[in-house]
Formats: C-alpha cells, sequence, structure tokens
C-alpha cells in the first residue's frame, strides 16, 4: 500500500522513463545523499568535494601536511565520497578533483600563507595547474590517496574521477602521471574525465580526447570564457551577457560532442545550464551528448524531458525510413 504518498507504481512509471541519454545528478553535500538516492538518476554526474574541504576538514591542506595530520584529510575525504559511492552503488559516482579558487583556499583555516593574492583567480591558479605545481602537488596526492582508499580498501569501485579547469594536454599528462605513481591508473573500471570548461577543449577536444574517456562541460566557466563575461559580474548578468543559449557557447559545446566522439571519447554535461533551460537539453540531445547531469530537483522534470526528445528524434528518423521502404513498394 503506498499509503503514504498516495500514488501507485503504474502512476509512477511515466516519471521514470528509460532513456538513451544517461541522466546524472550534481551533488556536493554527502549526507544530501540520504534524500535523493531513490531519484531516477543513473550516477552522480558531478561530486563537487569543495563542501567536504571546507566544511568538514575545514584546514589548508598544506597546513595539515606541515603538521603531519595529513590523514585527516584524506579520512574525511574518503569518508563523505564513500557515504555517496555507498548509497548509489553500482551507479557511477564521478569525483570531480579540487577546484577553489586562490581567494578561496586562503579563507580554510592555516591557509593565508600558502595562497598568492591574484588580480584574476577566476582565471588564475586554479585546476590542474595546482596539482601539478611543486608547491601544491603533495596536497592533490592526498586527493588521489583518498580516492584510492575508496576505490580499494572500501571496495567501491563505482567511483571515477574528474579534472577540473583543463587548459592544455600537457599538465593534463603530468596529473594523470602523478595519480599514477599514486597506484591509481586509468583502466576499464575506473574511468578519468577531463572537464570541458577552456575554449582549448573545445577546440582541440580530439587531441585531449588521448588522455581521457569522457568530458564533462562546464557549462558555468565555458560560457563566462567564451564570451568574456565573468561568472560572476551582476552588471552583465542582468544586461543579458552571461547567456549559456548564447549562439558562440553552443557552437562551442557542438565542437567537443563531434571533437570528443570523433576518437571515442564520451561527453557529459554537469554546469548549471542543462537544469536552468529545457531548450539547453534539447540541443544537447539532438546533438549527440551522452549523458547530462542536473541538480538533484530537476532530476525528474529532466528525465522526462529527455524520453520526449528521443522519441521525436526516433519519430524523425523512422518516418524517413518509411518514406524510402514505401518508395520500394515492398507491400507495407
Ligand atoms: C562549471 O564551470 O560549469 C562547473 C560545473 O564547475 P564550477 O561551477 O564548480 O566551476
Ligand atoms: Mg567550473
Amino acid at each position: 500500500e503506498a499509503a503514504g504518498v498516495g500514488i501507485s507504481p503504474e502512476q509512477l512509471l511515466p516519471l521514470y522513463p528509460v532513456t538513451a541519454t544517461k541522466i546524472y545528478m550534481n551533488l556536493g553535500e554527502p549526507d544530501a545523499i540520504e534524500k535523493y538516492k531513490d531519484l531516477p538518476f543513473d550516477g552522480i554526474g558531478l561530486m563537487r568535494i569543495e563542501f567536504i574541504i571546507t566544511d568538514w576538514v575545514q584546514y589548508h591542506p598544506l597546513y595539515l601536511i606541515e603538521q603531519g595530520r595529513e590523514n585527516l584529510f584524506i579520512d574525511k575525504l574518503a569518508e563523505g565520497i564513500a557515504k555517496v559511492a555507498q548509497a548509489i552503488y553500482p551507479r557511477p559516482v564521478v569525483v570531480r578533483f579540487s577546484d577553489f579558487k586562490t581567494n578561496e583556499y586562503r579563507g580554510l583555516k592555516g591557509g593565508e600563507k600558502y595562497e598568492p593574492e591574484e588580480r584574476n583567480p577566476m582565471i588564475g591558479w586554479r585546476g590542474v595547474s595546482r596539482y601539478i605545481h611543486p608547491k601544491y602537488e603533495p596536497a592533490f596526492r592526498l586527493e588521489v590517496r583518498a580516492i584510492k582508499k575508496v576505490r580499494e580498501e572500501m571496495g567501491l569501485t563505482n567511483v571515477w574521477v574528474m579534472f577540473p579547469f583543463v587548459r592544455t594536454t600537457w599538465e593534463l599528462e603530468r596529473a594523470l602521471k602523478i595519480m599514477e605513481e599514486e597506484g591509481l591508473k586509468r583502466g576499464k573500471d575506473f574511468k578519468v574525465w577531463a572537464m570541458a570548461e577552456v575554449p582549448s577543449i573545445a577546440l582541440l577536444a580530439d587531441k585531449f580526447a588521448e588522455y581521457v574517456d569522457g568530458f564533462s562541460i562546464g557549462s558555468n566557466d565555458l560560457t563566462q570564457l567564451i564570451l568574456g563575461a565573468d561568472r560572476d559580474n551582476n552588471v552583465l548578468a542582468e544586461m543579458g551577457y552571461f547567456d549559456e543559449r548564447d549562439p558562440a557557447v553552443l557552437a562551442g559545446i557542438k565542437m567537443i560532442i563531434e571533437k570528443a566522439h570523433s576518437k571515442g571519447a564520451t561527453v557529459s554535461i554537469c554546469g548549471q545550464a542543462p537544469s536552468v533551460y529545457p531548450e539547453i537539453v534539447e540541443f544537447l540531445v539532438e546533438a549527440g551528448i551522452d549523458s547530462i547531469s542536473v541538480n538533484p530537483d530537476a532530476v525528474i522534470a529532466t528525465r522526462r524531458l529527455v524520453a520526449s526528445i528521443e522519441r521525436k528524434i526516433m519519430l524523425k528518423r523512422l518516418n524517413k525510413i518509411m518514406d524510402k521502404l514505401n518508395k520500394l513498394e515492398l507491400g507495407f
């Protein structure tokens, strides 16, 4: 008896249509998985770990290393990631390595002395550029060890990783090498993705595809960088400059999908755009994206929308096929 919600499984079915495009969910707060785990998503397409660091760890990782307390960082990170991976096993959890800006890192306890003052933190020392820097590399290794702990000691092999703010192939190669030195190697059941959020990746996704299994489009940063419009600038936002539906942004997204697919890499998206704009979801499905990751409150609506778009695309294709067959007069 579904007395609590007063809805039967038959009535629920339309909320859970099967789609060819995977529907993923974005998550930052590990405890929130308890609330959302039964939603119809195929995995976590973006697990941000910044929340775990600011709220659970609270200290700057280099400060902890200096104090000989780096296990605190590894253990808390592993605990948060494992919580999510366990709750939705065997669905995958794509964990993104941290992508704080220097001004945000400085806010962590003990963080001031490790962080340079930057004029433009948004395009400064963030993403992979930190992991491969001799000063920060030891902290990146802690993140890798946390992933390794979850996958190997806790057996949660549904945990994959994703590199944020990738700018060049050489930095990606170096970061992958550090990961390998820690004993984590890209493989059949350990997928490694790169976020596509700097226009260099849109231009050369086929080259970047040599290093990763897939891409996830960070439409927030990609929009900012393609349009040259600071994502936190209210004046520009009010004037309508920051718009993921801008034709230049859509052209960038299309390039990523085509170039990645030409080399067999998958493409997902984890920025805000598909959680907010149904027309972007339609654009993405028509462009052949493999998965779409949205906020928890957009999972059901996105799944239904994708199902209806896929149905429309399929009918269009079948119509074309039937036209051809009819011309052959095969007597259907
Ligand atoms: C993005 O840029 O679209 C993204 C998902 O990353 P963040 O918002 O954390 O920069
Ligand atoms: Mg981003």
